[in-house]
């Protein structure tokens, strides 16, 4: 299997290795507030770095690469690319991040906190929502990452006001409800998770 840093490096050509913990990506980090990450980029950063020192010892390098991939961190960040621009190194930090979270799913070890469920959950609606109809349908993508989350009632007082000022048309919202039903992929978008997925089996024998 490979190392977090492997990932990264063959995902974006940077890799986290080269970084020397000046501390500017967690300064600058627009979601390292309170309440938001549990760790700063950083540390995440460093963490990788100790799973690739320890590498000849497996059980070692799981702990540290599990600390990265259960963080509640790699699903706060926002993809907002300031870390990236600052980083002295040239690292694709906001890259990492993005390779962490689907690391994260591919592996099962995505954080169980409630927060990050409900990220986990529309991050897979949404997935699921272009390969079953191509497009961001709204409707589709909101009733499946509802009925994921079992949270039914909240924001449905924006139904009327969208249908109200044009935004979603009752009949658009039923075909767009019958989509949920839709197993496979649409036939503008099925050579690319084709593609997705024959990299991932690819990426999973190396
Ligand atoms: S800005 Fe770059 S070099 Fe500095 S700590 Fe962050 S990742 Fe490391
Ligand atoms: S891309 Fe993510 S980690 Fe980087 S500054 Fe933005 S929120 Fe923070």
């Amino acid at each position: 299997m490979k190392t977090l840093a492997e990932l990264v490096k063959s995902a974006t050509g940077t890799t986290p290795l080269d970084c020397y913990q000046c501390g500017r990506c967690s300064a600058g980090c627009t979601q390292n507030v309170t309440e938001g990450m549990d760790m700063g980029p950083v540390r995440i950063m460093r963490l990788i770095q100790m799973e690739e020192a320890f590498k000849d010892q497996p059980e070692t390098a799981a702990e540290y690469c599990d600390r990265v991939l259960t963080s509640d961190t790699i699903w706060m960040c926002a993809s907002c690319q300031t870390c990236t621009q600052r980083c002295p190194q040239g690292i694709d930090i906001a890259g990492t991040m993005d390779v962490m979270r689907q690391t994260a799913i591919q592996r099962g070890k995505a954080a169980k906190s409630r927060r990050v469920y409900d990220i986990v959950s529309a991050h897979k609606a949404f997935i699921n929502c272009i390969r079953r109809t191509g497009k961001n349908d709204e409707v589709a993508l909101v009733g499946e990452y509802k009925m994921r989350t079992g949270n039914f009632l909240s924001d449905m007082n924006m139904a009327p006001q969208m249908m109200l000022k044009g935004k979603m048309s009752p009949f658009g919202a039923i075909g767009s409800a019958l989509s949920l039903l839709k197993s496979g992929p649409a036939d503008n978008v099925k050579h690319v998770f084709e593609a997705a997925e024959a990299l991932r089996k690819e990426e999973e024998e190396q």
